[in-house]
């Protein structure tokens, strides 16, 4: 970092306009816009987070120097995590008096949000994958005592293999092991019940590392689902719900899950931190244990085309009756379109089709009106819009 007295306060600014040109607007944050740049030498692609620190009508000197001072830290840990398998990269940056320049590897599939909200959920295979990346990465920082503390899909980007990169580490703060915070920030359904216990509490004991986990319950139950497990129109409300721990597998998307990834969410989504899975603890549950493939028998040619035809017969019978229990008729698509799987699917890639554009990131969580499912919630969510707009990461 340059020392603002020793160097003129625009020499960040044009070191970056003289190697990169800026292109269009990829995400904006709270004081910071990323745009793609191009490399001028090389003509390939990054992207540049472009933090805004001008004292302006909006902006007190006293938040700006605040902004200032997690930019520092924000720099010092993306330092700290420089070559991490599944953490976005910083390749370069730069400090003037008015902007920083943080430069990343461009991630050209953009954010595991939008991903989902173009596959309304994700199987769990898909599931599994991301979610052993984004634990190993949480159980890496949190070995080194760094929280992340805004861990949700919009700070989780994909490369083009589609493997994830974690970013924004605007929040993320080194501690010194056993040292509690009592800050309150993060993105409110993404909150873990120990922060806001904190924001109502002045002695409370504070909290640690088990925050990351809470949140990553909550991405786990989200890519699942396609909504979140806490969210209410009324921000309090849903507050009141992650205190207690409310939450439930209720909704059809779950009819289809297995025990296994429910348990999984059941021991991140713990309301006492103590009692919280932790990430190796998460990392070790049989979600993420490979299958064991029974040894291979050998049979003779006789008897496994016995098997085969046992097998094909009995795969026939439960078919049949299974198709027998549930017969799929006018009547029933035309009474509850909604119980049928295939048409759930279809009906909820159509609202996403149509609503997509309108659903919010992060904070607003307006995904989850959209799995109410009846003309009258989503209007009524469309109504409540700009009180939702105003609830904000903290
Ligand atoms: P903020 O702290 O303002 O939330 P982020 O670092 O999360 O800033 O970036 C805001 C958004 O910009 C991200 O959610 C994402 O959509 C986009 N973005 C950030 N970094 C990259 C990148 N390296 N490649 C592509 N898009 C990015
Ligand atoms: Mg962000």
């Amino acid at each position: 970092m340059t020392k603002e007295d020793e160097i003129p306060d625009w020499v960040g600014a044009q070191e970056f306009y003289g190697k990169y040109d800026p292109k269009e607007i990829l995400g904006r944050g709270v004081s910071s816009v990323v745009r793609r740049c191009i490399h001028k030498q090389t003509q390939q692609d990054y992207a540049v987070k472009i933090i805004d620190v001008t004292p302006s009508d909006k902006i007190s000197a006293a938040e700006i120097e605040e902004i200032k001072e997690a930019t520092v830290k924000e720099i010092d840990i993306l330092k700290k995590v420089y070559g991490m398998d599944n953490i976005i990269q910083l390749k370069d940056c730069y400090e003037s008096k008015a902007f920083f320049f943080l430069v990343f590897d461009l991630m050209k599939r953009g954010e595991l949000f939008d991903y989902l909200t173009e596959k309304v959920t994700l199987s769990e295979k898909e599931t599994r994958k991301i979610m052993r990346a984004l634990l190993e990465v949480v159980k890496f920082l949190h070995d080194e005592n760094i929280i992340h503390r805004d861990l949700k899909p919009e700070n989780i980007l994909l490369d083009d293999n589609m493997d994830i990169k974690l970013t924004d580490f605007g929040f993320s703060l080194q501690i010194e092991p056993g040292q509690t915070l009592n800050e309150v920030c993060g993105t409110p359904g993404y909150l873990a019940p120990e922060i806001i216990e904190c924001s109502m509490d002045p002695n409370h004991r504070g909290y640690g590392t088990a925050v990351d986990i809470w949140s990553s319950g909550v991405i786990l139950y989200t890519l699942l689902a396609g909504s979140p497990p806490f969210w209410h129109r009324k921000q309090m409300m849903m507050l009141r719900m992650i205190l207690a721990g409310n939450y439930d597998f209720t909704s059809p998307e779950w009819d289809d899950r297995s025990d296994t990834i429910k348990d999984l969410i059941s021991r991140m989504l713990v309301v006492n931190p103590d009692q919280r899975y932790t990430a190796q603890d998460c990392l070790n549950h049989p979600f993420f244990q490979k299958y064991v493939v029974a040894e291979v028998r050998h049979f003779t040619p006789k008897r496994r085309f016995k098997v085969v035809c046992m097998t094909v017969l009995a795969v026939m019978r439960i078919y049949c009756n299974y198709r027998r229990a549930k017969p799929i008729t006018k009547e029933v698509i035309k009474n509850d379109p909604y119980a049928i799987k295939p048409i759930r699917k279809l009906i909820d890639a159509c609202a996403f089709k149509i609503y997509g554009h309108w659903v919010k990131k992060g904070q607003t969580q307006n995904r989850a009106a959209l799995f109410e499912n009846t003309p009258k919630a989503i209007l009524l969510s469309i109504a409540t819009e700009p009180e939702d707009s105003s609830m904000h990461s903290w």
